[in-house]
């Protein structure tokens, strides 16, 4: 998914690990297209810009296609970073400049490293009625955020942990088989479903920091609640972790990691690490794509879209610097 917003900040980001429950609150970004679809933004925020390295999470839906339109976003880059996608229901076409042509479906993820740089279109098919998932991106450390860009997929198997049930789709927990895909940071990720009224315990990495989306449902991570669509965050130092579901079923992402511990920038769909940096980004996408002057550039091309790729936002007036 690309990051729509009209004049996104440039942001500089460094984890800030805490001791207790952080409870934050989504914002209503609308992705444009004719009837807006919106989404849920919960990282970054001002209160916090990374979980581990998981640095962007955007909740949507459940949506009825039909009022909203659904999801149409044409080509549009991205750079030093991972992208994994993750259904709730209906489907998503994906297409992106390394050959990748691939269906997003609930509980398969699709997961596309960028690396030094890559450009994807996502739509919704056109048999889609409900559209509900969660868009995540993952920030790549700085040893390794020039990899030639690749695409993978892969189907967890539902895991049941006492009274829950886990698809683990990035990393592993709580005994899971290690998911396939490939990560480049100690990372965590999975749909966590709980009846209503049960409680689970999770075993986890005491280096990493978590969050929890509430998706359907209500949740108490340890002793404090957390809304739907709020993000329930905990910082490193215990080895456990207990979530206990209101009086309705409960659905939810865990999403962990170890503290990342590098400042990033982020702008529009582009993380690098300087100002002047992202400006290049945008230069060579604005050229070389949306120009149409070199099909062979840091972006590739999308093979199969039929139409003109996602012109970048214009950069903020002034240079911006590092948050402290
Ligand atoms: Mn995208």
């Amino acid at each position: 998914m690309s990051n729509l917003e009209v004049e996104p900040d440039e942001l500089v980001a460094d984890a800030q690990p805490e001791a207790s429950i952080q409870v934050l609150e989504p914002r209503e970004v609308p992705l444009g297209g004719p009837r807006a679809m919106t989404v849920r933004r919960t990282l970054p925020q001002r209160a916090r810009s990374l979980i581990g390295a998981w640095c962007f999470v955007d909740h949507y839906g459940p949506d009825d296609v039909a009022d909203t339109g659904g999801m149409t976003v044409p080509p549009h880059p991205h750079t030093g970073l991972q992208t994994v996608s993750w259904l709730f229901e209906g489907e998503v076409e994906h297409r992106d400049s390394t050959g990748a042509h691939a269906m997003v479906r609930p509980g398969e993820v699709n997961l596309m490293t960028a690396g030094s740089g890559i450009q994807h279109s996502e739509v919704s098919t056109p048999e889609t009625r409900r559209l509900h998932g969660a868009q995540l991106w993952v920030a790549l450390p700085d040893r390794d955020r020039h990899v030639a860009p690749f695409f993978e997929h892969a189907e967890p198997a539902p895991l049941p942990v006492g009274d829950a049930t886990l698809r683990v789709f990035v990393g592993e927990l709580a005994g899971s088989a290690p998911s396939p895909v490939r990560t480049f940071t100690g990372l965590v990720g999975a749909q966590l479903d709980l009846p209503a009224g049960a409680s689970v315990d999770l075993p986890v990495n005491p280096h990493f920091e978590h969050g929890l989306l509430v998706d359907a449902g209500t949740a108490l991570l340890d002793h404090t609640e957390i809304p739907r669509d709020h993000l329930g965050y905990r910082g490193p130092g215990r080895d456990s972790l207990r979530v206990t579901a209101g009086d309705a079923p409960l659905r939810a992402l865990l999403l962990g990691g170890e503290p990342l511990g590098e400042p990033i920038v982020m702008w529009w769909n582009f993380i690098g690490r300087d100002h002047d940096e992202i400006v290049a980004f945008r230069e060579q996408w604005q050229g070389e794509v949306v120009g149409g002057a070199d099909a062979h550039g840091r972006f590739g091309r999308v093979e199969g879209w039929n139409g003109s790729a996602l012109p970048a936002p214009v950069l903020p007036t002034v240079r911006l610097k590092p948050r402290d």
